[in-house]
């Protein structure tokens, strides 16, 4: 082995969630040490957001840069271990979007098939585009997401597959990494965290992953954690199922979320709250997220900047505080939502250099 295969190959083992939180992760000697290098994502400081939003200290931790986009990669690299331990030839899931494509990377790197159901014409076009170049079995479904995770559990206990939703114990253990990463960029807990909401498996994990943090000496307090919901689509804020969820940020666009008591535990538990905000507030906060940080997140993870400035403007938030929101996807998963209503002028001639003297 030549010495800079070996630099390489140690490089990529000891990369991923699953290999620097071994301590921490429910593994076996047979679990396949999978890595795609997720986790590790940045803690952006970011003071002119901070501004905008009305606190004095800002930090966003920017999941859109795992390797499919999304925080899901944190749980799935995980869920597809154990699945691969178990013997699984194919992994099944429901999704939105990010779970297939999440799902469809690790299964492609496992050498194992990925069934994904989503729900028709709601899926922004990256998350498509992705579960299809992995090469995952592409299965529409002619519902909502909630519809296609029903279909996704009868059919999982049916033909005995792996189901890989957040409801499958492995996902939720995988995202608590993204808790201690925090602690340790931070040297503790922060007092406020905002994060959006969907199924109410992140929500769930990062509570977990704080509580343990405690515990292991890695924080000396809990956040008060702030989960965001689109008001479309807001059943953690009403307290019951929405029949017919609807948002821009499709992500968390779920009418019957799967984890329900622990996430509601986690607002209630950590002294923090349930909050929904409008299309309008998400798309202003997805726009000034970008604008002012050079960010680009996707809809639904602007929810969390958007609620949290809802939060502080109707003083439901002590605003003096450290905040961190987590930007829980890329924003190139949704470029159809970035260019809508924005019109781009006609070519200008190729000579006419005094067009770009006009601009400043
Ligand atoms: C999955 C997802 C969410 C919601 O997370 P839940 O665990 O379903 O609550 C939020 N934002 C993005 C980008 C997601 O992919």
């Amino acid at each position: 082995m030549t010495e800079v295969h070996a630099v390489t190959t140690r490089m990529q083992r000891e990369s991923g969630i699953l290999y620097h939180f071994r301590d921490h992760l429910p593994l076996t000697d047979r679990t396949p040490m999978l890595s795609l290098h997720e986790g590790g994502t940045p803690l952006v400081h970011a003071p002119r957001l901070a501004a905008w939003v009305g606190v004095p200290e800002l930090y966003l931790k920017y999941e859109g840069l795992n390797p499919t986009g999304s925080f899901k990669d944190r749980g799935m690299v995980l869920a597809v271990a154990r699945a691969v331990e178990d013997g699984a030839r194919a992994v099944l899931c429901a999704s939105t979007g990010n779970t297939a494509a999440s799902a469809a990377a690790y299964a492609a790197h496992a050498g194992i098939r990925s069934i994904v159901l989503l729900p028709a014409g709601r899926v922004a076009a990256g998350k498509l585009a992705q579960a299809v170049i992995y090469g995952a079995d592409v299965v529409t479904v002619d519902g909502s997401f909630d519809h296609a995770l029903a279909l996704a559990l009868n059919a999982s206990r049916k033909f005995d597959l792996a189901l890989v939703n957040s409801v499958n114990p492995a996902r939720i253990e995988g995202q608590t990494t993204a808790a201690y990463e925090i602690c340790d960029a931070l040297g503790d807990a922060p007092p406020v965290l905002a994060l959006p909401v969907g199924n109410g498996g992140n929500i769930t994990a990062y509570w977990l992953g704080f509580r343990r943090a405690l515990e292991h000496g890695r924080a000396t307090r809990l956040p008060r954690i702030l989960g965001v919901q689109a008001e479309g689509a807001a059943p953690f804020v009403h307290g019951a199922p929405v029949e017919h969820p609807d948002t821009v940020a499709t992500a968390i666009r779920i009418g019957r979320p799967a984890t329900w008591e622990p996430a509601i535990r986690a607002a209630q538990d950590s002294g923090g709250a349930f909050r929904a905000v409008s299309d309008e507030a998400i798309l202003e906060a997805y726009r000034a997220i970008a604008a002012h940080e050079g960010i680009f997140c996707e809809p639904a993870s602007a929810a969390s900047v958007a609620g949290l400035r809802a939060a502080v403007r109707a003083g439901a938030i002590d605003a003096a505080q450290q905040c961190v929101c987590i930007l829980t996807g890329s924003g190139l998963k949704d470029p159809d939502t970035a260019v809508a209503n924005v019109e781009i002028g006609a070519p200008i001639d190729m000579n006419d250099v005094e067009y770009i003297g006009r601009l400043i």
